[in-house]
């Protein structure tokens, strides 16, 4: 392996939250010091008005408008406060528009405070609608619930440049919001597809199909580059080889259903030979199954 695609592969392994333990250090040793070591955060252009920002093996993003800047995804209340100074650095004093929510999960949605007390206090948290009764009831200051909802569709900057949030039905969360910006044909989806890696562990709380429908909502989308919560930025053949896994990973559980195959006798025989070169296929695929045997078994 060439130093350059030897660095490249241990940035995006310490891109991931996963990737600890024995590999993260045998790719360590493998490198030099300086390599080693990628930035924590980095933030990154993705189209003209939109940036990627990355706190350790997290994504967020954000737009600029005339009408003030869309900032999808605060991260952590720590990464929140780097993210604040990136976007200043980066487009100006700009207004703050919005903070949306991708999801509600923690790992993700928290610090929207930090990003609001330093850009602009006035700013409404926007969130799918089924964020908000688990967000009020959680009463996490941290992770304030949404004061903006919506169900199907909501175009944020609409005057100037929209910025279109959509719902894609329950998937890997009820309440995911895939974001849109026409004028450049870039999308940001989280946690329910990324480039060319398994799913999380067991799939805790997906849905099936939905999982499937969400996927085929996003290839609905007019994209050409898609920025993921984790890993590097895609393509929508990204999205069909997404669909592929997950209808193959479907079909093959499905199949060892009929078979009278308990789960522990699925995980340990199912395998996708299309799909064993994908990132976390060794850590997560068999587990991977045990999780779609339980949504498919419940019926
Ligand atoms: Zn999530």
């Amino acid at each position: 392996m060439s130093r350059t695609t030897r660095m490249l592969a241990t940035v995006a392994l310490l891109a991931l939250p996963w990737a600890c333990g024995p590999q993260q250090e045998q790719e360590a040793s493998d490198v030099t010091p300086a390599a080693a070591e990628p930035p924590p955060y980095e933030t990154t252009p993705v189209a003209e008005g939109v940036w990627q920002f990355r706190w350790q093996g997290h994504n967020a993003l954000f737009v600029e408008t005339a009408e003030g800047t869309v900032v999808v995804d605060p991260i952590s209340t720590e990464a929140a406060a780097t993210f604040a100074e990136e976007i200043r650095a980066t487009v100006g004093d700009q207004p703050l528009l919005a903070v949306v929510y991708s999801h509600r999960d923690a790992d993700h949605a928290t610090g929207a405070e930090v990003i609001r007390a330093a850009l602009g206090p006035d700013a409404p948290v926007v969130a799918h609608e089924n964020a908000l009764a688990p967000l009020q009831q959680a009463a996490n200051p941290d992770l304030p619930p949404p004061d903006v909802t919506y169900e199907d569709e909501m175009t944020l900057a609409e005057s100037s440049r929209p910025v279109v949030l959509s719902h894609p039905g329950p998937s890997h969360s009820d309440d995911q919001s895939v974001v849109l910006i026409p004028d450049v044909g870039v999308a940001f989806a989280v946690d329910f597809v990324s480039l060319d890696r398994v799913g999380y562990q067991e799939l805790p709380g997906w849905h099936m199909p939905g999982q499937l429908e969400a996927i085929q909502h996003l290839l609905g989308l007019e994209f050409d580059t898609i920025v993921f919560g984790h890993g590097p930025i895609g393509d929508k053949a990204a999205i069909e080889r997404q669909l592929a896994y997950y209808e193959a990973l479907a079909e093959s559980v499905r199949r060892a259903i009929a078979d009278g195959l308990t789960e522990d006798e699925a995980a340990e025989t199912v395998h996708l030979e299309d799909f064993a070169s994908w990132g976390q296929y060794d850590e997560w695929f068999s587990m991977n199954v045990r999780g779609m045997y339980r949504l498919l078994s419940e019926g």
